[in-house]
């Protein structure tokens, strides 16, 4: 028995529409030429918010409104804290963001911008994850959570339910990797329309939590580093309810990868395809140009990478830019 339908993705996709980009599908001739099979990127870096974060929390936000909920408080590395913001203005709801010392300024000034309070606690993901806890048992609030909630999950698996529409064929799809959200969602949605996807998860050598969880057959802490690819980092949670167990059964293959590759990757994007694109997004083409995506899986057939966010501190993008 599964926590989640296929109808209820369906159900999630009608709830959002008109507040979420149906967002293109291209091909990169580049990468479609080095891995010798069809390469698409999935730009969620056109959402209003420059991250599909915006499927989860519009879908849990919206979920709320119809209970008549008037505040909300979420623990964001940035991207999610920012899509609740925008999400629960659409439905005139008030936003509280817990988040660490470690998020760059640049995302918490996106969040102000929205017109949430950002409230900044702690040195870890876990730190703001407890005071949003915190906020919701003493004053109130409701908690809408990155990735482990059922509503977030739905929203985030209507990614697959487009991917698999704009392309029946698709082999192969590359998703970075967190607290899986993304990857559990994108995995349950292609798999239940298309059975032999193989789904590939891409994330950080440094820090990587569902990395270390899955080796140790549960969720277990790690301590959060710097990485370029920060919208990463951050703990599962050693309470995650779905996630985990989800990213563990759906998984096909897990590659991890370094800080130079990971910077390879948004060079490519920035010069080849012409895109700004952060860390945690580029990763997918980073594991292309490492040549980490086995020959066997690139001879299946379409690869489609997801390109997850654009939010990248622009002086940051420069050095990096600057250093290739
Ligand atoms: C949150 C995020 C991810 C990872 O999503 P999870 O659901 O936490 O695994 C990937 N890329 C970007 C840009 C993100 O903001």
């Amino acid at each position: 028995m599964s926590v989640l339908t296929l109808a209820d993705v369906y159900r999630a996709r009608r709830r959002i529409e008109g507040r979420v980009c149906r967002t293109p599908l291209v091909e990169s001739p580049s990468l479609s030429a080095l891995a010798r099979t069809p390469v698409y990127l999935k730009l969620e870096t056109v959402q209003p918010t420059g991250s599909f974060k915006l499927r989860g929390a519009t879908h849990a936000v919206a979920r709320l409104a119809d209970q008549g909920c008037k505040r909300v408080v979420t623990a964001s590395t940035g991207n999610h804290g920012r899509a609740v913001a925008y999400a629960a203005r659409t439905f005139g709801m008030e936003t509280t963001v817990c988040m660490s010392s470690l998020v760059p300024d640049n995302k918490v000034e996106a969040v102000r911008a929205l017109g949430a309070r950002a409230h900044i606690v702690g040195n870890s993901q876990d730190d703001a994850e407890h005071e949003a806890l915190r906020l919701t048992r003493d004053e109130g609030y409701a908690y809408v959570p990155p990735f482990d909630h059922i509503d977030v999950i739905a929203g985030q698996a209507t990614l697959g339910v487009e991917i698999l529409e704009a392309l029946p064929d698709v082999a192969n799809i590359v998703v970075p990797l967190s607290g899986g959200g993304l990857f559990a969602g994108v995995a349950f949605a292609a798999k239940q329309v298309s059975p032999k996807v193989r789904l590939t998860g891409v994330t950080m050598e440094r820090g990587a939590a569902m990395h270390a969880s899955l080796d140790a057959g549960r969720p277990v802490q790690v301590d959060e580093q710097a990485t370029l690819a920060d919208s990463l980092g951050g703990g599962i949670g050693l309470e995650n309810r779905y996630t985990f167990a989800m990213t563990r059964d759906l998984i096909d293959a897990l590659i991890l990868l370094d800080e130079a590759s990971i910077a390879r990757g948004i060079v490519h994007a920035y010069r080849q395809e012409r895109l700004v694109v952060e860390g945690a997004a580029a990763i997918g083409i980073a594991a292309l140009l490492d040549r980490a995506l086995p020959e066997q899986s690139l001879q299946r057939g379409p690869v489609v990478l997801i390109v997850t966010g654009a939010n990248i501190d622009i002086d940051q993008h420069r050095r990096v830019i600057d250093a290739a």
